[in-house]
Protein backbone atom coordinates (compact mmCIF):
# COMPACT_ATOMS: atom_id res chain seq x y z
CA UNK A 1 0.00 0.00 0.00
CA UNK A 2 1.13 3.64 0.11
CA UNK A 3 2.72 3.19 -3.89
CA UNK A 4 -0.17 5.46 -4.85
CA UNK A 5 1.14 8.97 -5.51
CA UNK A 6 -0.79 11.01 -3.40
CA UNK A 7 -2.95 13.15 -5.55
CA UNK A 8 -3.31 16.42 -3.62
CA UNK A 9 0.45 16.66 -3.34
CA UNK A 10 0.81 14.79 -7.01
CA UNK A 11 -1.65 16.81 -8.80
CA UNK A 12 1.22 18.53 -11.13
CA UNK A 13 2.92 14.55 -11.11
CA UNK A 14 0.24 12.67 -11.61
CA UNK A 15 -1.65 9.39 -10.57
CA UNK A 16 -3.85 6.61 -10.57
CA UNK A 17 -5.04 3.53 -12.09
CA UNK A 18 -7.76 0.78 -12.20
CA UNK A 19 -9.68 -1.85 -13.54
CA UNK A 20 -7.69 -2.49 -16.64
CA UNK A 21 -4.61 -1.77 -14.88
CA UNK A 22 -1.93 0.00 -15.55
CA UNK A 23 0.49 0.63 -12.66
CA UNK A 24 3.45 2.96 -11.85
CA UNK A 25 6.22 2.99 -9.52
CA UNK A 26 5.98 5.66 -7.37
CA UNK A 27 10.17 5.99 -7.59
CA UNK A 28 9.38 5.89 -11.92
CA UNK A 29 7.16 8.47 -11.51
CA UNK A 30 9.50 10.35 -9.18
CA UNK A 31 6.85 11.60 -7.02
CA UNK A 32 6.60 10.84 -3.02
CA UNK A 33 5.45 8.29 -1.89
CA UNK A 34 2.18 8.73 0.45
CA UNK A 35 -0.04 7.13 2.41
CA UNK A 36 -3.47 5.88 0.19
CA UNK A 37 -6.13 7.96 0.62
CA UNK A 38 -8.65 4.79 -0.39
CA UNK A 39 -7.28 2.23 1.73
CA UNK A 40 -10.68 1.28 2.51
CA UNK A 41 -11.44 0.47 -1.05
CA UNK A 42 -12.88 -2.80 -1.57
CA UNK A 43 -11.30 -5.73 -3.06
CA UNK A 44 -14.95 -6.76 -4.59
CA UNK A 45 -14.16 -6.37 -8.51
CA UNK A 46 -12.55 -9.56 -8.55
CA UNK A 47 -14.73 -11.40 -6.39
CA UNK A 48 -17.58 -10.58 -9.12
CA UNK A 49 -19.57 -12.88 -11.59
CA UNK A 50 -17.19 -12.62 -14.59
CA UNK A 51 -20.24 -11.22 -16.43
CA UNK A 52 -19.47 -7.95 -14.64
CA UNK A 53 -16.08 -8.22 -14.80
CA UNK A 54 -14.32 -5.66 -15.67
CA UNK A 55 -10.65 -4.55 -17.10
CA UNK A 56 -7.97 -2.05 -15.73
CA UNK A 57 -5.28 -0.58 -16.25
CA UNK A 58 -2.42 0.11 -13.70
CA UNK A 59 0.46 1.61 -13.31
CA UNK A 60 3.56 -0.65 -11.77
CA UNK A 61 3.90 -1.01 -8.44
CA UNK A 62 0.49 0.25 -7.65
CA UNK A 63 -1.26 -0.17 -4.23
CA UNK A 64 -3.90 -2.63 -5.58
CA UNK A 65 -2.85 -5.80 -4.95
CA UNK A 66 -4.39 -7.48 -7.86
CA UNK A 67 -5.30 -6.29 -11.24
CA UNK A 68 -9.50 -5.93 -11.35
CA UNK A 69 -8.99 -6.70 -15.30
CA UNK A 70 -6.98 -9.73 -15.23
CA UNK A 71 -9.35 -12.31 -16.23
CA UNK A 72 -8.09 -15.89 -15.26
CA UNK A 73 -8.06 -18.94 -18.17
CA UNK A 74 -11.41 -20.36 -16.97
CA UNK A 75 -12.60 -16.84 -17.33
CA UNK A 76 -11.25 -16.11 -21.26
CA UNK A 77 -13.11 -19.79 -22.07
CA UNK A 78 -16.53 -18.46 -20.38
CA UNK A 79 -15.72 -15.13 -22.28
CA UNK A 80 -15.24 -16.63 -25.85
CA UNK A 81 -17.85 -19.15 -25.77
CA UNK A 82 -20.21 -16.23 -24.47
CA UNK A 83 -18.98 -14.79 -27.63
CA UNK A 84 -19.53 -17.61 -29.87
CA UNK A 85 -23.12 -17.46 -28.27
CA UNK A 86 -23.80 -13.99 -29.01
CA UNK A 87 -22.66 -14.47 -32.48
CA UNK A 88 -25.11 -17.60 -33.17
CA UNK A 89 -27.38 -15.33 -31.80
CA UNK A 90 -26.95 -12.67 -33.82
CA UNK A 91 -26.89 -14.65 -36.73
CA UNK A 92 -30.45 -16.37 -36.26
CA UNK A 93 -31.72 -12.74 -35.44
CA UNK A 94 -30.47 -11.52 -38.81
CA UNK A 95 -31.75 -14.28 -40.11
CA UNK A 96 -35.36 -13.82 -39.01
CA UNK A 97 -35.54 -10.20 -38.76
CA UNK A 98 -33.00 -8.18 -40.77
CA UNK A 99 -30.41 -6.55 -37.79
CA UNK A 100 -27.94 -5.12 -40.33
CA UNK A 101 -24.32 -5.90 -39.85
CA UNK A 102 -21.92 -3.09 -39.29
CA UNK A 103 -18.75 -2.43 -41.04
CA UNK A 104 -18.22 0.78 -39.97
CA UNK A 105 -19.41 2.55 -36.16
CA UNK A 106 -20.03 6.15 -34.97
CA UNK A 107 -20.30 5.57 -31.30
CA UNK A 108 -21.98 7.93 -28.94
CA UNK A 109 -20.20 9.00 -26.26
CA UNK A 110 -21.38 10.08 -22.71
CA UNK A 111 -18.95 12.03 -20.20
CA UNK A 112 -19.86 12.43 -16.60
CA UNK A 113 -17.58 14.34 -14.50
CA UNK A 114 -17.40 13.61 -11.31
CA UNK A 115 -16.66 16.51 -8.94
CA UNK A 116 -15.79 16.36 -5.37
CA UNK A 117 -16.27 20.21 -5.42
CA UNK A 118 -15.62 23.39 -7.94
CA UNK A 119 -11.12 22.57 -7.98
CA UNK A 120 -9.38 20.73 -10.21
CA UNK A 121 -8.24 18.76 -7.27
CA UNK A 122 -11.63 18.17 -6.35
CA UNK A 123 -12.37 16.82 -10.08
CA UNK A 124 -13.39 20.02 -11.94
CA UNK A 125 -11.39 19.68 -15.43
CA UNK A 126 -11.87 21.45 -17.77
CA UNK A 127 -14.28 20.86 -20.97
CA UNK A 128 -10.76 21.33 -23.58
CA UNK A 129 -9.46 17.96 -21.84
CA UNK A 130 -12.29 16.31 -22.65
CA UNK A 131 -12.90 17.42 -26.66
CA UNK A 132 -8.84 16.34 -26.77
CA UNK A 133 -9.85 12.70 -25.41
CA UNK A 134 -12.36 12.30 -28.11
CA UNK A 135 -9.63 13.66 -30.94
CA UNK A 136 -6.95 11.02 -29.08
CA UNK A 137 -9.56 8.53 -29.85
CA UNK A 138 -10.62 9.62 -32.91
CA UNK A 139 -6.83 9.46 -34.03
CA UNK A 140 -6.19 5.78 -32.00
CA UNK A 141 -9.24 4.21 -33.55
CA UNK A 142 -8.54 5.28 -37.23
CA UNK A 143 -4.68 4.03 -37.28
CA UNK A 144 -3.79 7.71 -37.24
CA UNK A 145 -0.91 6.78 -35.20
CA UNK A 146 0.64 4.48 -37.12
CA UNK A 147 -1.75 1.20 -35.73
CA UNK A 148 -4.38 -0.50 -38.25
CA UNK A 149 -7.35 1.49 -39.07
CA UNK A 150 -10.62 0.49 -36.84
CA UNK A 151 -14.39 0.54 -37.71
CA UNK A 152 -14.79 3.01 -34.83
CA UNK A 153 -15.13 6.74 -34.48
CA UNK A 154 -15.93 9.04 -31.29
CA UNK A 155 -18.95 11.60 -31.24
CA UNK A 156 -19.34 13.26 -27.57
CA UNK A 157 -23.24 13.62 -27.51
CA UNK A 158 -22.83 15.20 -23.71
CA UNK A 159 -20.94 16.47 -20.56
CA UNK A 160 -22.95 15.71 -17.77
CA UNK A 161 -21.23 17.28 -14.60
CA UNK A 162 -22.06 15.63 -11.10
CA UNK A 163 -20.74 17.35 -7.77
CA UNK A 164 -21.38 14.43 -4.97
CA UNK A 165 -18.86 13.63 -2.41
CA UNK A 166 -20.09 10.29 -1.64
CA UNK A 167 -18.65 9.31 -5.52
CA UNK A 168 -15.60 11.00 -5.04
CA UNK A 169 -12.84 9.39 -5.46
CA UNK A 170 -14.24 6.63 -8.07
CA UNK A 171 -13.91 3.21 -6.09
CA UNK A 172 -13.07 0.24 -8.24
CA UNK A 173 -16.39 -2.57 -7.18
CA UNK A 174 -17.85 -0.18 -4.24
CA UNK A 175 -21.03 -0.01 -3.23
CA UNK A 176 -20.75 4.27 -4.33
CA UNK A 177 -19.35 3.08 -7.49
CA UNK A 178 -22.67 1.21 -8.38
CA UNK A 179 -24.90 4.11 -6.90
CA UNK A 180 -23.17 6.49 -9.50
CA UNK A 181 -23.26 4.32 -12.54
CA UNK A 182 -27.11 3.33 -11.64
CA UNK A 183 -28.02 6.96 -11.50
CA UNK A 184 -25.96 8.39 -14.37
CA UNK A 185 -25.72 5.89 -17.05
CA UNK A 186 -27.64 6.55 -20.16
CA UNK A 187 -28.54 5.47 -23.59
CA UNK A 188 -28.28 1.40 -24.75
CA UNK A 189 -25.50 -0.98 -25.31
CA UNK A 190 -24.38 1.01 -27.96
CA UNK A 191 -24.18 4.49 -26.14
CA UNK A 192 -20.01 4.64 -24.38
CA UNK A 193 -20.42 6.14 -20.86
CA UNK A 194 -17.32 7.75 -19.64
CA UNK A 195 -16.72 8.49 -15.93
CA UNK A 196 -13.98 10.61 -14.71
CA UNK A 197 -12.38 11.01 -11.28
CA UNK A 198 -10.13 10.86 -9.05
CA UNK A 199 -9.62 7.01 -8.95
CA UNK A 200 -9.48 4.53 -5.57
CA UNK A 201 -5.70 2.02 -5.70
CA UNK A 202 -3.60 3.69 -8.39
CA UNK A 203 -5.83 2.50 -11.08
CA UNK A 204 -5.60 4.55 -14.45
CA UNK A 205 -8.96 3.46 -15.37
CA UNK A 206 -10.90 0.43 -16.26
CA UNK A 207 -14.03 -1.14 -17.89
CA UNK A 208 -16.29 -3.44 -18.68
CA UNK A 209 -16.33 -6.11 -21.05
CA UNK A 210 -19.47 -6.13 -23.33
CA UNK A 211 -22.55 -8.69 -22.34
CA UNK A 212 -25.52 -9.86 -23.96
CA UNK A 213 -27.87 -8.32 -21.26
CA UNK A 214 -26.99 -4.70 -20.61
CA UNK A 215 -25.88 -4.06 -17.20
CA UNK A 216 -25.85 -0.61 -15.67
CA UNK A 217 -22.22 -1.29 -14.74
CA UNK A 218 -21.49 -1.08 -18.76
CA UNK A 219 -18.93 1.74 -19.07
CA UNK A 220 -15.39 2.94 -18.93
CA UNK A 221 -13.85 4.86 -15.88
CA UNK A 222 -10.96 7.13 -16.07
CA UNK A 223 -8.44 8.63 -14.53
CA UNK A 224 -9.56 12.58 -15.34
CA UNK A 225 -5.58 13.42 -15.24
CA UNK A 226 -5.20 11.32 -17.70
CA UNK A 227 -6.72 12.73 -20.37
CA UNK A 228 -4.62 14.82 -22.85
CA UNK A 229 -2.98 17.84 -20.74
CA UNK A 230 -3.73 16.16 -17.75
CA UNK A 231 -1.20 15.84 -14.75
CA UNK A 232 -0.82 11.83 -14.54
CA UNK A 233 3.09 12.22 -15.36
CA UNK A 234 4.11 9.68 -18.35
CA UNK A 235 -0.11 8.83 -18.73
CA UNK A 236 -1.72 12.02 -19.78
CA UNK A 237 -1.35 11.81 -23.59
CA UNK A 238 -4.91 10.20 -23.36
CA UNK A 239 -4.16 6.78 -23.83
CA UNK A 240 -6.04 5.01 -20.88
CA UNK A 241 -9.33 5.84 -22.64
CA UNK A 242 -7.97 4.13 -26.06
CA UNK A 243 -7.06 1.24 -23.36
CA UNK A 244 -10.19 1.09 -21.53
CA UNK A 245 -12.29 1.37 -24.67
CA UNK A 246 -10.65 -1.36 -26.13
CA UNK A 247 -11.71 -3.35 -23.26
CA UNK A 248 -15.17 -2.22 -23.66
CA UNK A 249 -15.36 -3.41 -27.29
CA UNK A 250 -13.54 -7.02 -25.85
CA UNK A 251 -10.11 -6.72 -26.32
CA UNK A 252 -7.80 -8.40 -23.87
CA UNK A 253 -4.51 -7.50 -22.66
CA UNK A 254 -1.83 -8.36 -25.40
CA UNK A 255 -0.43 -10.31 -21.63
CA UNK A 256 -3.58 -12.61 -21.35
CA UNK A 257 -2.70 -15.85 -20.91
CA UNK A 258 1.15 -15.44 -20.66
CA UNK A 259 3.55 -17.28 -23.19
CA UNK A 260 0.47 -20.38 -23.82
CA UNK A 261 -2.85 -21.33 -25.17
CA UNK A 262 -4.78 -18.47 -27.15
CA UNK A 263 -3.78 -15.46 -25.42
CA UNK A 264 -5.66 -12.62 -25.71
CA UNK A 265 -7.41 -14.40 -28.51
CA UNK A 266 -6.08 -12.44 -31.65
CA UNK A 267 -3.44 -13.77 -34.24
CA UNK A 268 -1.31 -10.78 -34.52
CA UNK A 269 -0.39 -10.14 -31.06
CA UNK A 270 3.11 -11.57 -30.03
CA UNK A 271 2.57 -13.33 -26.77
CA UNK A 272 3.99 -11.28 -24.12
CA UNK A 273 4.31 -13.47 -20.55
CA UNK A 274 3.43 -10.57 -18.44
CA UNK A 275 2.53 -6.81 -18.35
CA UNK A 276 5.50 -4.43 -19.68
CA UNK A 277 5.74 -1.02 -18.33
CA UNK A 278 7.40 2.20 -19.25
CA UNK A 279 8.81 0.96 -22.59
CA UNK A 280 10.98 -1.41 -22.46
CA UNK A 281 12.03 -1.30 -26.05
CA UNK A 282 13.31 -4.81 -27.34
CA UNK A 283 11.55 -6.98 -24.82
CA UNK A 284 10.56 -10.40 -25.52
CA UNK A 285 9.53 -12.63 -22.83
CA UNK A 286 8.16 -15.38 -24.81
CA UNK A 287 9.71 -17.88 -27.06
CA UNK A 288 7.39 -17.53 -29.94
CA UNK A 289 7.63 -15.24 -33.01
CA UNK A 290 8.01 -11.43 -32.05
CA UNK A 291 8.75 -9.17 -29.71
CA UNK A 292 6.25 -8.22 -27.32
CA UNK A 293 3.69 -5.88 -28.11
CA UNK A 294 4.88 -2.87 -25.98
CA UNK A 295 3.75 -0.20 -28.50
CA UNK A 296 0.14 -1.72 -28.05
CA UNK A 297 -2.42 0.33 -26.94
CA UNK A 298 -3.79 -3.29 -25.08
CA UNK A 299 -0.09 -3.14 -22.84
CA UNK A 300 0.69 -1.28 -19.50
CA UNK A 301 3.58 0.95 -21.14
CA UNK A 302 3.53 4.73 -20.69
CA UNK A 303 1.23 6.98 -23.33
CA UNK A 304 4.44 7.92 -25.29
CA UNK A 305 5.12 4.18 -26.01
CA UNK A 306 1.74 2.91 -26.79
CA UNK A 307 0.01 3.79 -30.65
CA UNK A 308 -1.41 1.21 -32.32
CA UNK A 309 -3.99 -1.34 -32.47
CA UNK A 310 -3.32 -4.83 -34.73
CA UNK A 311 -5.91 -5.82 -37.37
CA UNK A 312 -6.74 -8.84 -35.62
CA UNK A 313 -7.97 -6.18 -32.72
CA UNK A 314 -9.78 -4.53 -35.04
CA UNK A 315 -11.40 -6.91 -36.24
CA UNK A 316 -12.62 -8.87 -33.01
CA UNK A 317 -14.04 -5.65 -31.82
CA UNK A 318 -15.58 -5.01 -35.04
CA UNK A 319 -17.39 -8.77 -35.00
CA UNK A 320 -17.97 -8.33 -30.87
CA UNK A 321 -19.55 -4.81 -31.87
CA UNK A 322 -21.96 -6.56 -34.10
CA UNK A 323 -22.60 -9.56 -31.67
CA UNK A 324 -23.22 -7.39 -28.64
CA UNK A 325 -23.64 -3.68 -29.13
CA UNK A 326 -25.21 -3.01 -32.59
CA UNK A 327 -28.89 -2.41 -32.23
ZN1 LIG B 1 -6.39 -3.04 -19.27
Amino acid sequence: MGLRPNLLTRRAAGVASTTLALLLSTAAVGVVPAASAFSAAPGGACAEPTDSHTNARVRPGAASTHEPNELTAKQVREREADLATALRERANFRAGAGATTLATVTIPVVVHVIQRDSTRAGGNIPDSLITSQISVLNQAYAGGTGGAATAFSFRLDKINRVTNPSWYPIVDGSSAERSMKSSLRVGGKSTLNIYLGELSDDLLGWATFPQRKLSSMDGVVVLNESLPGGAATNYNQGDTGTHEIGHWLNLYHTFQGGCGGSGDSVGDTPAEASPAYECPTGRNTCSAAGLDPITNFMDYTYDSCMYQFTPGQASRMLTAWNAYRAA
